[in-house]
């Protein structure tokens, strides 16, 4: 039952993505009249859905430049999977090639930066100029920087590892060399941050490859949050239970220092030594955002972008016509993939409307679904539905609001592969 329930739940975005996908694509086909210059920067989960969709949905009418900087673009998704070798990060990257064959998608492999929105124009890191007549930024997340001492060395070895990539194979190496009688530090920063249940995940993959393969260790969370921000009953069932004796959860422990000569932690919550620091910082939208000196980071803290979450449009109304997605956007919707792809979904069909002359819609919906390995045979989930809600023009959850799975379970886990196939073939292919 509580599994049908959740395929029903997912069911428009990820086991059904082609259903979701083809009752869009046969009404906005038709807005044949959409044309219009779009640049999108930034080729990650949002960036490389709204370019596609774009084509897909909008048709040739609308010209479509992708800038990213990389040929190569590494999932955070399955990422905290490397760091116990059950996944590679090859097996996690993907390319732009079919958005190019497929989809017509311009790709131009640099960085933006800077925009002009009086000229309509975005620089790039070549030194040329894109004209556009609709701006999508995808930037992603960037960080804060840690209070951190010790030797330039010492201080390389302390990786956040959340963007996939060299700091994932340099944790992977470090906890691979770790012993029974080692502890791992994972610090986890305050709200909002990338992927609300990833910290929790992290800690529980270790601490199952810790006890499989070392036959113990010790895992020590601290985590700057008053509580488990996700999957609430299915982490402390797992924290006390499943990894009972391996993973300690401490919260409410902001960092204060991180020596890293000493490997010492001090935080609000005490202070605490290991072997391996896995400290995550504090976030902030992609750096594009927050320096660009446009006005782009405009929610209340100055970190994220606000938008009008009917369109993505920034609510700066000076940047008429750029639309922020994914991460960088500051919206009641967790950071997150699954929504990212929903979100570039939602913007992608405004563009159009704007493009055509038509209606935008008032009352989008996205959905989130995360699901979480516990061991390496286990895995639980959490998903919601946003709906709008006009009074307070944010996406609120609908129904259940945020669910959780009961517990983890081998079927949770083959079903968490067919939706990463899925989500990730909806966006790259
Ligand atoms: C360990 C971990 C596990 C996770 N697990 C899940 C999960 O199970 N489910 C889920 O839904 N989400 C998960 N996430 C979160 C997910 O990875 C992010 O929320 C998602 O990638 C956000 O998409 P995005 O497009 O905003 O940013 P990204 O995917 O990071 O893409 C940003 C892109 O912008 C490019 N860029 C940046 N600046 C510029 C510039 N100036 N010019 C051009 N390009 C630029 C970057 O190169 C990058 O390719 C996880 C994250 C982590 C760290």
């Amino acid at each position: 039952m509580e599994r049908r329930k959740f395929l029903q739940s997912i069911g428009a975005s990820v086991m059904g993505i082609s259903l979701f996908n083809s009752s869009f694509a046969g009404n906005l086909t038709a807005s044949a009249a959409a044309t219009g210059r779009v640049i999108v920067v930034g080729g990650g989960m949002a960036g490389t859905t709204v370019a596609k969709y774009l084509r897909f949905w909008g048709g040739a009418g609308i010209d479509v430049t992708l800038v990213e900087p990389n040929a190569t673009y590494i999932s955070n998704i399955f990422s905290n999977m490397v760091l116990t070798g059950e996944r590679t990060l090859s097996q996690l990257s993907f390319n732009y090639l079919t958005l190019k064959s497929k989809y017509g998608v311009k790709v131009q492999n640099y960085s933006v930066t800077g925009i002009d929105p009086a000229g309509k124009k975005v620089k790039l890191s070549n030194g040329t100029s894109l004209p556009y007549d609709r701006l999508v930024l995808a930037p992603g997340i960037d960080f804060e920087s840690l209070p951190m001492s010790g030797t330039a060395a010492n201080k390389a070895k302390i990786v956040h590892a959340w963007k996939a990539g060299t700091q994932t194979t340099s944790l992977q190496n470090q906890i691979k060399a770790m012993t029974k009688s080692d502890t791992f530090l994972i610090t986890i920063p305050p709200a909002p941050y990338r992927c609300p249940p990833g910290p929790y995940e992290r800690a529980c993959v270790v601490a199952d490859y810790l006890k499989r393969t070392k036959g113990g260790g010790k895992v020590i969370i601290l985590d700057a949050n008053p509580k488990i921000l996700a999957e609430p009953v299915n982490f402390s069932n797992a924290f006390n239970n499943t990894h009972k004796g391996i993973i300690t959860y401490v919260s409410n422990a902001q960092i204060n220092s991180i020596n890293a000569d000493t490997m010492t932690v001090v935080t609000t919550a005490g202070t605490f030594t290991g072997k391996v620091i896995n400290a995550i910082p504090n976030h902030k939208a992609g750096n594009l955002i927050t320096t660009s000196g446009i006005g782009l980071a405009n929610s209340t803290d100055g970190k994220w972008a606000a938008v009008d979450v009917l369109s993505y449009e920034s609510t700066n109304r000076a940047l008429a016509g750029i639309h922020i997605i994914g991460d960088s956007s500051s919206t009641t919707q967790p950071k997150a993939g699954h929504i990212a792809n929903a979100e570039a979904k939602v913007c992608a069909e405004a563009i159009i409307q704007i493009l055509s002359g038509g209606t935008i819609d008032q009352m989008p919906v996205t959905n989130s679904s995360c699901f979480t390995p516990i061991t390496n045979t286990t895995a639980s989930w959490l998903t919601a539905i946003y709906r709008y809600d006009p009074a307070t023009k944010t996406m609120v959850p609908a129904g259940d609001g945020v669910v959780e799975s009961k517990g983890a379970n081998s079927e949770n886990q083959e079903d968490m592969l067919k939706w990463f196939k899925n989500l990730m073939a909806d966006t790259f292919s």
